[in-house]
């Protein structure tokens, strides 16, 4: 399936100078959100996954039906304050000021291999984030999955040896 007729891209949002990727309009249309979740599946079949977490908010509409797909386990990576029970908590930097994500602390146990799945990769600020709390929590980060990869922002070599799938190179 071509994929990319069904992301849409709007330029200058959410600021001038920025061409977003519009992932809406693929989600909305049920055969190729289904589709684009298969062949996510199909990219990481040859990792041992326990289970898959995923930064909020477009990270939760990838990586929970990548999950139940596999039959594994979703745990979310939230904004701080958030979740209910204890957690840890990372900063990392916005293009202004900074931001906390956080995950339960008994989200992962030791040793556990886990892939991190989103539905972009820019900067890679966002995953590398969520691959340090993992790795704090004990767990194994085994990949990180998106539908589409910005590639001129580099952002795979912020991962420090982390596998990287991408659906879709913009
Ligand atoms: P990064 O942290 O890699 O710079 O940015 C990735 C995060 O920003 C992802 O969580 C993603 O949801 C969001 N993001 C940045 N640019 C875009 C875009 O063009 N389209 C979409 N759908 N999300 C974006």
């Amino acid at each position: 399936m071509d994929f990319k007729q069904h992301i849409r891209v709007i330029e200058d949002f959410p600021q001038p100078g920025i061409s977003f990727k519009d992932i809406t309009t693929l989600l909305k249309n049920g055969e190729a959100y289904r589709e684009a979740i298969l062949a996510m599946k199909e990219l990481i079949k040859e990792k041992e996954i326990d289970l898959i977490a995923g930064p909020e908010a477009r990270g939760f509409v990838v990586g929970a039906p990548l999950a139940y797909a596999l039959g594994v386990g979703f745990i979310p990576i939230r904004k701080s304050g958030k979740l209910p029970g204890e957690t840890l908590e990372v900063g990392y930097d916005l293009e202004y000021g900074t931001d906390k994500l956080a995950m339960h602390t008994d989200a992962i146990q030791p040793g556990q291999k886990v892939l991190i799945a989103d539905d972009l990769l820019a900067t890679g600020g966002t995953i590398s984030t969520s691959v340090n709390l993992v790795r704090q929590l004990g767990g194994e980060v085994v990949g990180a999955a998106f539908l589409i990869e910005l590639v001129d922002l580099q952002g795979r070599n912020k991962l420090d040896k982390v596998d990287v799938f991408t659906l879709l190179q913009y």
